[in-house]
């Protein structure tokens, strides 16, 4: 008997999942996911990728087993797997979701293409989110992103397997090289990413509009559905259905919860917009998505600077008690994501690649679209976005006045009176002593001077941006990469007051 082969890969859900469908309906199925061990060699990876995604299969993997199926684990690189499999018993087709990944999955569909040809297999490809392949012209995009989300979800109606599950129970092993696994980030699985969308839409979303910008409120009001969406957990458009559902059952005088919810949906629309950056031109997570800014930082990478920004040690408390809370929870709000790059861009002069890496093992969420298009954005090199630089004093001033945030994440801060808050490489030595803090010790002292080093960066920026080269490239990045979308204007919204209990929601 043959039976279509299903691809799992950042999609593991069951429901809307147009791979399994449209396999289910010609006949049975064989599930499989591939743990590639090149894949997990990448800069980019790291043990709670690996971890989220192992829960996340278990799972699926448990949910099919009460259908009389499994999701069995191949270990290998693609074709090889592949091979093996058709060995065993040849599949009549492949299926699965495309998928906008790094370089490595770039090049590693282009071999499971040329493999499926020399085997004369078809491979049916199906949109994951409103992402479009070889997109021609950017002014449709806004409209093939509505009709993706208003179509309907994609359910199999009777689901049969090629086989019955091995009674082995489900393993995976972590490859042991890798490493950093926080202990306060977000579970995988599908339950999680359910109870999550719904806590948002029916309580945590009615502080969305002045609460996403605080690191104190934001854990809370945001929706902390980018890593469900980053492995498929949860499908894009069941998000977009199910938040256009609920905005539309509001009471009419539910006008902040509204508008918070419309704010949300304009963000799951530029997480496709900038996911669409990447699968236009692969090239942009290594080289400036602007090539008139080669040679801007490269060669004056630092690494002290960058080793101390890792470290949380730059001396600017806001920036590491980010970074520290980054490396405990593996989620920040993104302010806080746009302050970091931009004090390594701007102040500390740090190439946006390195730091991306970095940062990349660090966000749970990590998705490559979206990820570069961002790094390249906050560092000055896509060349269509105006400079926008973060001071992470006033970042401080304006989103954490009474510091609970730094006392929080940097215990040392916790000594430092109210008046040394913001800059406590300021205070007095012997107001240091009587606290029992000495700066340049528990604390930081900043590794550049702020101000300065600020000015010097965008000097040398602007100085590029004026050149004839430069703006004359700006034209073509326009054309291939700028959003279209006309949105409505909006009134700004007063920031929610916070306080511990409500940051402490989502257990950190
Ligand atoms: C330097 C940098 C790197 C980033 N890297 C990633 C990444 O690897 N993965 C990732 O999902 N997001 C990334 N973001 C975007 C954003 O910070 C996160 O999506 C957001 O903080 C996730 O939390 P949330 O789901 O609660 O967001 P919400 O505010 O609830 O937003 C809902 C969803 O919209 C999308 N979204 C929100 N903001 C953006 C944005 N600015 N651009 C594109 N999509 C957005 C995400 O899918 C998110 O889950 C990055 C931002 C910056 C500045």
């Amino acid at each position: 008997m043959s039976y279509s082969l299903v691809w799992f890969k950042r999609d593991l859900r069951w429901q809307d999942h147009a791979a399994l469908a449209q396999a289910a309906a010609i006949g049975p199925v064989r599930c499989i996911y591939v743990i590639e061990p090149e894949l997990w060699l990448q800069p980019d990876c790291a043990l709670q990728h690996y971890e989220f995604l192992r829960e996340s299969l278990q799972v699926l993997d448990a949910h099919l087993r009460t259908m009389g199926g499994c999701v069995e684990i191949h270990t290998g690189e693609l074709p090889e797997v592949l091979t093996r499999l058709w060995r065993e018993a040849p599949f009549s087709g492949l299926y699965s979701h495309e998928e906008t990944g790094n370089g490595f999955t770039y090049a590693r569909d282009l071999k499971v293409g040329a493999w499926c040809q020399a085997n004369g297999v078809i491979w049916r490809e199906f949109v994951q989110f409103g992402v479009v392949r070889r997109l021609k012209n950017r002014n449709q995009w806004q409209g093939e992103w509505e009709k993706h989300m208003a179509s309907p979800t994609q359910e199999f109606e009777s689901l049969t397997f090629w086989r019955s599950p091995s009674p082995e129970p489900f393993v995976m092993y972590a490859p042991g090289h890798l490493r950093h696994n926080p202990p306060l980030r977000q579970m995988g699985g599908r339950k999680h990413a359910l109870e999550t969308l719904h806590s948002f839409l029916n309580a945590r979303s009615l502080g969305y509009r002045g609460g996403i910008s605080s690191p104190l409120s934001a854990p809370d009001a945001c929706s902390r559905l980018s890593v469900y969406l980053a492995y498929g957990c949860i499908s894009m458009r069941e998000v977009v259905q199910q938040t256009r559902a609920h905005i539309a059952q509001l009471p009419p005088l539910a006008s902040r919860h509204r508008a918070g919810l419309t704010a949300f949906t304009s963000r799951l629309y530029w997480h496709c917009h900038f996911i669409q950056k990447l699968e236009s031109e692969p090239a942009i997570e290594w080289r400036n998505m602007h090539r008139g800014y080669d040679g801007l930082r490269e060669q004056d990478f630092d690494f002290e600077k960058f080793e101390a920004l890792k470290d949380a040690r730059t001396g600017w408390p806001m920036v590491d008690a980010c970074v520290t809370m980054l490396r405990e929870t593996g989620w920040l709000n993104f302010r806080m994501r746009a302050m970091l790059v931009s004090v390594a861009a701007y102040p500390l002069w740090l190439h946006w690649r390195p730091v991306g890496e970095w940062l990349a093992t660090q966000f749970l969420d990590y998705e490559p679209g979206i990820h570069w298009s961002q790094l390249q954005m906050q560092s000055g090199t896509s060349g269509i976005n105006t400079t926008r630089v973060y001071n992470p004093i006033k970042q401080a001033q304006d989103h954490d006045p009474k510091g609970i945030f730094v006392r929080r994440w940097l215990p040392a801060m916790r000594h430092i009176p109210n008046t040394w808050l913001f800059e406590p490489w300021k205070m007095p030595v012997e107001l240091q002593h009587s606290v029992g803090i000495k700066v340049g010790f528990e604390l930081a002292t900043p590794i550049v001077d702020l101000a300065t080093a600020t000015r010097e960066s965008k000097h040398k920026l602007h100085t590029l941006r004026k050149t004839t080269e430069v703006r004359q490239g700006k034209e073509a990045v326009v054309e291939k990469h700028a959003s279209r979308k006309t949105t409505p204007r909006t009134t700004k919204a007063k920031p929610i007051n916070t306080n511990s209990d409500q940051q402490l929601g989502f257990n950190f």
